[in-house]
């Protein structure tokens, strides 16, 4: 008799762990509490700019391996875009100084010797000081291992970091910084081409996976909160979702692909990380200036990157906790001012602000701390048929896409590895 494997959450991590499951002939339900598929990373139509917005900016670069495999298995690569080279625009708000930071392919990052190429203002001999980060003692932060001060670090690994771990760097966990400078900056330019969804979230990452989920048979229970988990002695025996309840065969299995408190909420005992930062965006509807790169980092103010689309410009300030309070309007104001003032649009026009939209994810990642990442728990399980995932697991990475994706792989090959019923415990950790 078949089996099927009930995945809880259509988050990237439910979903690519539903594609990889039903890709390899498995009954796949998945089973999502709100309205629709991709949690964090989704497309929304907003009345106030009237236009589809993403809830966030959301940039990947051509090194995150898991998610280009993803958009491949989709068919959905093409959709998206970047520079054919790792070039990275920025511009310095007081002063108005601009660059492009312009690595090259490989792996030896000739780039720092070229001063055409690297932070103005910097040395080669500067970056020497990253080599730190490389393989920093455990349990340490990045301002423990490293210097967070001069213009290497202002100009290049703060934007960086801060963009990568959604948190101030200094404050961060070094292994997971080191993770990031491994997979980007130490990897060579081929693995930095920084690559947005051309057409929004939903259309590049989730609606082409829902197609393919559907082709290969799987089935998406949208407003199907699980509300309780019955477990027997070795296994879960049912899944209760309020309105009904789900049985689980002898073969059958479940993957949880909730956020961190949802799980806890579910799995009495479980240690997940407890704390959160937030990421603020703000969306303008105007059309982006001739010659506005379509991303541009700004350095010393309250906006951190913009984006350029068609038809709007998008802006995203991480760890943005200290703004969660600020009245929207005058957060408007601050952010288009700054705007304003580096891409040479009017700060004031006759209508005021051209129309705008602020979207604050106040938990948008757990807080990539030494002590929050030792709460990362690890995909297996006590119970040989629930399996975890989400970018909040122990995949070594920072809460993002590429995290996110590792693990749905991962709790799909702890589940296919163990096809019959065993009483036999997961222990192996991940190998991500
Ligand atoms: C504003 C913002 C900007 C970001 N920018 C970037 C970026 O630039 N680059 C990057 O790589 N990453 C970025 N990230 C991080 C990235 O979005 C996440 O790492 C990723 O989307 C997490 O996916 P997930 O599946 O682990 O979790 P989630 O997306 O949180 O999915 C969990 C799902 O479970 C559902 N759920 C919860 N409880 C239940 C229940 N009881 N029953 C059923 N379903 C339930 C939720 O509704 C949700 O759909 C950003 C995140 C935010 C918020």
């Amino acid at each position: 008799m078949s089996r099927t494997i009930h995945i809880v959450g259509a988050g990237l991590a439910g979903l690519s762990a539903a594609l990889k499951l039903s890709g390899r002939g498995e009954i796949v339900v998945v089973h999502e509490a709100t309205a629709f598929a991709g949690g964090r990373c989704r497309s929304y139509a907003d009345a106030a700019i009237g236009m589809t917005i993403d809830n966030g900016n959301h940039l990947l670069l051509s090194g995150n391996r898991a998610a280009l495999d993803y958009l491949r298995d989709i068919g959905a690569a093409d959709r998206l875009i970047g520079p054919a080279e790792a070039e990275f625009h920025f511009v310095e708000l007081a002063g108005g100084e601009r660059w492009t930071l312009r690595m090259n392919d490989g792996r030896v990052p000739w780039w720092v010797f070229d001063s055409r190429r690297r932070v103005p203002g910097t040395h080669a001999f500067d970056y020497a000081a990253l080599a730190r980060l490389l393989w920093p003692p455990a349990g340490k932060t990045v301002g423990e291992v490293m210097s967070c001060q001069g213009p290497v670090y202002r100009r290049l690994v703060e934007p960086l970091l801060l963009a990568a771990l959604n948190i101030d760097p200094p404050a961060g966990a070094a292994k997971l910084a080191s993770a990031v400078i491994r997979q980007t900056l130490a990897a060579g330019g081929r693995a930095c081409r920084p690559l947005v969804a051309r057409d929004g979230l939903s259309a590049t990452l989730i609606a082409p996976a829902l197609d393919a989920l559907r082709r290969r048979g799987g089935t998406l229970r949208l407003e199907h909160q699980l509300r309780a988990i019955r477990f027997a002695s070795e296994r879960v025996e049912a899944l209760d979702f309020g309105s009904d309840t789900v049985a689980l065969g002898a073969d059958d299995a479940a993957i949880l692909a909730v956020p961190p408190y949802a799980a806890a909420s579910l799995i009495r005992g479980l240690e997940v990380p407890t704390e959160f930062r937030a990421i603020v965006n703000a969306h303008f509807k105007i059309d982006p200036p001739p010659g506005q790169p379509p991303i541009l980092g700004v350095i010393g103010g309250t906006v951190e990157w913009i984006f350029a689309f068609p038809g709007r410009l998008s802006v995203t300030i991480s760890a943005g906790d200290r703004l969660i309070d600020t009245p929207r309007e005058e957060l408007a104001r601050t952010i288009w001012t700054e705007v304003a003032q580096v891409t040479g649009l009017p700060a004031d026009l006759p209508t005021g602000l051209p129309p705008w939209q602020i979207v604050r994810e106040r938990r948008a990642t757990f807080a990539a701390t030494p002590a929050q990442d030792l709460k990362r728990p690890d995909a297996a399980t006590a119970w040989r048929n629930l399996v975890l995932a989400g970018d909040w697991t122990n995949t070594g990475l920072p809460a993002t896409i590429e995290g996110a994706i590792r693990s749905g792989n991962r709790a799909a090959d702890l589940i296919a590895g163990r096809p019959k019923p065993s009483h036999e415990r997961y222990r192996s950790r991940p190998t991500y």
